[in-house]
């Protein structure tokens, strides 16, 4: 679809979280292949807690004019209002995301009512596919954000890559149970079993903070990598921004990503997950 189209041109690139237009020139200029606009970054919602909702449309507006890349925004969990009011600014795709305090217990939104792609959270294959049959144009596994530890994106990837291993191994006999048992509908398990991969693109996020990290989400498989808090949370944003692009772009390559990863000051300081205090957003509401 067309759609699907849209999200596949962002295939190789990095989508980085800013706050204001200063930010998202910042990010253009690193070389960022979308930004996704937002009024806290997720080491900031963490700490400030209470409600986290869309941010304000006259704020992700100014970003959209302050850019050329297009500009993502993010609704919460299940509130197909919020992501009415993001269409209708002409926003160019919707994160319906976990990071946002959800809305619906039960239901993400029905993305077939919209004209606008949307990207969407899981940390499994299951959940990948029941986002994509409600219609996402876009997958990112979910990680945890505002923590600065790749530990989740990691747990993340390495189950959507091994559940796909093993299901590409499968007798098709197979599929119908398999399908059965990680609650996806039938038929995208066995598009995905022919494909190799999964029908859209998936990139990594949640806890992304290095160049490094970034190259070992594409290592691991991913398509590109959203970059939250990592880059306006660190020491020197506009160096780590264009390092985090071109560990990016030449992820497989040792003697770049070493040049890269040299002198970029403070990494932003990270959660321990160990902590039981801390939220676990990748699991809220089950
Ligand atoms: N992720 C989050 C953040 C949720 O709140 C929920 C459930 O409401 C889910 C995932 C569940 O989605 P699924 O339909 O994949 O079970």
């Amino acid at each position: 679809s067309v759609k699907v189209g849209l999200a596949q041109m962002l295939r190789g690139g990095v989508i980085m979280d800013v706050v204001n237009a200063e930010q998202a020139r910042v990010a253009e200029e690193a070389g960022a292949c979308a930004v996704m606009a937002l009024e806290r970054v997720p080491a900031d919602i963490r700490a400030q807690g209470g409600v986290a909702r869309m941010s304000d449309p006259q704020l992700i507006k100014e970003i959209k004019q302050a850019v050329t890349i297009p500009v993502m925004a993010k609704a919460r969990i299940g509130h197909f209002v919020e992501a009415q009011i993001l269409e209708a600014i002409g926003i160019d795709y919707v994160d319906e995301s976990e990071v946002l305090t959800p809305a619906d217990e039960d239901n993400h939104i029905n993305k077939h009512n919209f004209r606008i792609p949307f990207v969407c959270g899981c940390r499994n294959l299951g959940e990948a596919l029941r986002r994509i049959r409600e219609g996402a144009a876009m997958i990112r596994t979910k990680g945890e954000a505002g923590t600065g530890n790749v530990i989740e994106a990691v747990r993340h990837v390495r189950s959507v890559m091994g559940d796909i291993r093993v299901l590409r191994n499968m007798d098709d006999d197979e599929v119908f149970t398999f399908a059965k048992k990680i609650a996806a509908p039938y038929d995208l398990v066995m598009q995905t079993k022919q494909l190799g991969r999964l029908p859209v693109v998936q990139f990594a996020a949640g806890g992304v903070a290095t160049p490094a990290d970034a190259a070992l989400m594409m290592q691991l498989g991913c398509d590109g990598v959203f970059v939250g808090s990592g880059v306006f949370k660190s020491g020197d944003p506009v160096r780590r921004a264009r390092a985090i692009v071109q560990a990016v772009t030449h992820y497989s390559d040792p003697d770049v990503l070493a040049e890269v990863s040299c002198g970029l000051g403070e990494a932003m300081v990270g959660i321990n997950l160990n902590d039981d205090k801390v939220e676990r957003y990748a699991n809220r509401s089950e």
